[in-house]
């Protein structure tokens, strides 16, 4: 089943949802996660920024989320490209005896736009729940940050059949209250897909997707929901990103080992619906 047969299959009102689809620009975000050096955390940077220059009037927003320390250095370079900086994590509390964490104030101050809270690496390395992904996004937006909250399932857990319970139960444990359209973007990104080469089909895609927008209806309200991008995450590259992309609920990807090239990163851009 192609995309458009999987987004007949998920709405009877075809129209309006295409034109929600269309007024959520879609947002293509690279995790850098922990690589680059100055040198080559520069370059990429410098490259990315160069190539979004030139497209002129992109069709999409775009953002690249560093190493903490390379924070400084990537805002400096992409200044005045267009391309925005996030960073991968803050931590909850605003300040105080939280040896080697970062908040979000400061990421702020720093000129972030962005930060990611609750991806699988961090759930996983360092204990991340619900909860907590829930404090750090309540703190991210109470500093004025986009926060990107990432949910999604792992291999056994799809197999066992718990794939839209569990991305439910994340997405609803981790969503901060003060939730808006402009302040809270979703990224689904099943752990089994994440740097390991196998991406979810369409299908399996745009199903947990389109959960992710009824849960977003009913808790936040239509307009919100409507307006709220969701990204899809989990081995993006410039091979799978059009098709992916120009499903009705996904609104842009989180990609990492894609985002490394500026040239692939910018492939997936462009494969973005016009
Ligand atoms: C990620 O880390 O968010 C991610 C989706 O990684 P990759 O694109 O490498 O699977």
């Amino acid at each position: 089943m192609g995309p458009a047969a999987v987004l007949t299959h998920s709405y009877g009102k075809k129209s309006g949802r295409e034109k929600d689809a269309m007024a959520r620009r879609k947002l293509i975000a690279g995790n850098w996660k922990m690589n680059g050096l100055r040198a080559d955390g520069t370059a990429l940077a410098a490259s990315v920024a160069a190539r979004l220059k030139a497209a002129g009037q992109a069709r999409y927003d775009m953002l690249v989320c560093p190493p903490f320390p390379l924070v400084p250095l990537v805002l400096e370079t992409v200044a005045g490209s267009g391309v925005s900086v996030g960073a991968q994590d803050c931590h909850m509390q605003v300040k105080g005896a939280h040896t080697g964490d970062t908040s979000a104030t400061l990421l702020k101050d720093l000129g972030c736009s962005h930060v990611i809270v609750g991806h699988s690496e961090r759930r996983t390395d360092h204990g991340e729940t619900d909860a907590i992904v829930k404090a750090k996004a309540e703190a991210a937006v109470a500093a004025g940050l986009v926060v990107i909250v990432c949910i999604g399932e792992t291999l056994d857990e799809r197999d066992a059949g718990k794939t839209l319970e569990i991305n439910r139960r994340q997405l609803l444990g981790s969503l901060p209250d003060a939730a808006t359209a402009s302040n809270t973007v979703i990224a689904y990104e099943p752990v089994w897909a994440i740097g390991t080469g196998r991406t979810a089909t369409p299908e399996q895609a745009q199903e947990v997707h389109a959960m992710i927008r009824a849960e977003l209806v009913a808790k936040l309200g239509q307009e919100t929901a409507d307006g709220m991008r969701v990204l899809y995450g989990g081995s993006m590259n410039p091979k799978n990103a059009k098709e992916l992309l120009a499903l009705p609920d996904i609104d842009g990807g989180l990609i990492g080992g894609a985002s490394l090239k500026a040239e692939d990163f910018f492939a997936v851009a462009e494969g973005s619906p016009s």
